[in-house]
């Protein structure tokens, strides 16, 4: 994956919507998708569990003492990239920076919801993740251990 970004957007294009190095104003609120689909080392969380910390799906509830990889994580939505329909708990797609495997520049990953491995399909999500990978030459997605990386006009596929 070797795409990189100007600037962050906030509408479905995906044309600027990379490299949104700073949040644009936007919160969390109910959404905990991470604290689903995303490992935390400190507490020895694997992906795709929820958090034990998790209340009622909606919150932490140990916000103010959560571990350092919690405070550090910001999705691509949180930071200004698709549109307000596509906050993870929505969309049931976290889009996250993925590391390039051969060391060059960071790419977009779509983790997918095992609960809802189709959620991408969605219209405007699907659309969006094709104009990453054409305008950018890859997108990645990952449903679980299945991980899998799209070169520019591949047919996107659940993994
Ligand atoms: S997935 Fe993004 S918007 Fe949702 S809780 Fe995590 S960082 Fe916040
Ligand atoms: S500790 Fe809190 S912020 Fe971190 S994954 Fe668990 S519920 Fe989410």
């Amino acid at each position: 994956m070797t795409f990189d970004a100007d600037s962050p957007a906030a509408g479905p294009d995906a044309g600027d919507a990379l490299h949104a190095a700073q949040p644009r104003g936007r919160e969390c609120g109910s959404c905990t998708l991470c604290c689903k689909t995303m490992s935390v080392r400190e507490i020895e969380k694997p992906n795709n569990v929820w958090c034990r910390h998790v209340r009622n799906h909606t919150s932490c509830e140990i916000y103010e003492t959560r571990p350092h990889s919690c405070r550090v994580f910001n999705c691509l939505w949180l930071r200004g990239v698709g549109t307000d329909a596509m906050r993870p708990d929505r969309s049931r797609v976290v889009l996250v920076e993925a590391e390039d495997e051969a060391g060059g520049p960071k790419g977009v990953a779509a983790i997918l919801d095992p609960s809802r491995p189709l959620a991408w399909q969605e219209p405007q999500m699907r659309v969006f993740l094709e104009q990453i990978r054409d305008r950018y030459g890859a997108v990645g997605m990952a449903l679980g251990t299945r991980k899998r990386v799209f070169r520019a006009g591949q047919p996107l596929q659940t993994p």
